[in-house]
């Protein structure tokens, strides 16, 4: 079982400590965070588009934020006497804390569902980022099984305690890997933001897995539907195990795009069962590695977690996966959100679902290490 500890930062955030089943590392004896920290401050704002009837967060304030820092100066390693983290510790496996430069809180409430121009609110909610691994380099695809657990273990465990603040409708765990797509930490690390509305994808796909939770009486969902057509076919399909299968969807947008879902119809990581949280540590690790296989340098992506929200209304269709996307369309090319993508949200992919699923399915992977180390995947392609 994964051991969980929560302390609290000198500023009053909190951080918690997933440390490996097995471990014996004792937080609650460990050190105090000395850095005497300044309070923190308010939260920005969201503002309602009526155009489009989004909110959208104004974060100027986050203008500070660190960004790619050198490795000695890493505010995500291990606390040394020459750099003082916002990790108080020698060691860790796993660990969660508030983010000192939130899009999203410190403070928490309700917005209003609606709004006109003009209307505008504290940008309630909370981000979290989530440090993979007490190494600098590497990537996630090196993280050893049982570390991959305990990340996963993380996940659900933050899911279900977001779902429960005061004002949150939806929760989003996610990594950016790459400085490619805004990545300003080298460090493998993600991030969990909880958000005071239902975010503009999350509505979009909602809208469409009610709809069709309905006209089925309430007896099949839409995911559940698209994961059994993509088995059936088979020609987009990267991997099936017992309770997770993962594929390249028909109408892909991204020039790599994999969906990673499980067969049992749960809202989200938190509905898990141990035993899917084991598999799903295995093939999780499997597609990353699979992706990191495609190419010399490691490749740009964006991993999403879409749970349901937690409007009742949209719950019962909702259905927990992963869209794992990359702009990378070739070795020394990525892909740009232009004019039809960035203005009009009209994708074009200039590669076919069918021959991405087919190279991510003979990619030779390299085996396994039983370290967590990482060997070769430091940096992003320029
Ligand atoms: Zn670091």
């Amino acid at each position: 079982m994964t051991s969980i500890t929560s302390t609290t930062l000198s500023d009053g955030r909190e951080l918690i400590y997933f440390d490996d089943a097995g471990s014996t590392a004792d937080r609650a004896a460990g050190p105090a965070d000395l850095r005497g920290l300044p309070p923190r401050g308010e939260p920005g704002e969201v503002r309602f588009d009526a155009l489009t009837g989004e909110w959208v967060a104004i974060a100027a304030h986050r203008q500070t934020r660190t960004h790619l820092p050198p490795a000695d100066q890493c505010p995500i390693c291990p606390t040394t006497p020459n750099n003082p983290s916002e990790i108080p510790a020698a060691d860790y496996d796993v660990v969660v804390f508030e983010n000192r430069f939130p899009s999203l809180g410190p403070a928490l409430g309700s917005i209003p569902d609606h709004g006109t121009w003009g209307t505008k609110g504290p940008a309630y909610g909370r981000c979290e980022v989530v440090s993979f691994t007490p190494e600098h380099t590497g990537s996630f695809s090196n993280l050893s099984e049982t570390r991959s657990r305990t990340v996963i273990e993380a996940w659900a465990q933050r899911t279900a305690a977001l779902s429960a603040l005061p004002g949150i409708k939806q929760v989003f765990p996610f990594e950016n890997r790459g400085a490619d797509i805004g990545v300003t930490l080298h460090h493998p690390h993600g991030q969990i933001y909880a958000y005071p509305y239902v975010t503009p994808r999350a509505a979009v796909l909602g809208a469409a897995a009610s709809s069709f939770h309905e006209s089925s009486g309430g007896r099949e969902t839409l995911t559940g539907s698209l994961l059994r057509a993509e088995r059936q076919d088979g020609s987009r399909m990267v991997m099936e195990g017992e309770n997770f299968s993962a594929y390249v969807p028909f109408a892909a947008r991204w020039p790599l795009e994999i969906h990673l879902v499980p067969h049992r119809h749960v809202p989200d990581l938190a509905a898990l069962s141990g035993g899917e949280k084991d598999e799903l540590a295995h093939v999780y690790l499997d597609l990353l590695k699979r992706v990191d296989a495609l190419y010399p340098t490691p490749t740009p992506y964006i991993s999403a977690w879409h749970q349901a929200p937690l409007d009742p209304a949209l719950r019962a269709s909702g259905y927990l996966h992963l869209q794992l996307t990359s702009p990378r369309r070739a070795a020394d090319k990525l892909k740009y959100l232009a004019g039809s993508e960035a203005a009009m949200g009209a994708f074009i992919n200039d590669t076919t679902p069918e021959s991405v699923a087919a190279r991510l399915r003979d990619v030779v992977v390299p085996p396994a290490s039983s370290a967590t180390r990482a060997s070769t995947a430091e940096g992003v392609p320029a």
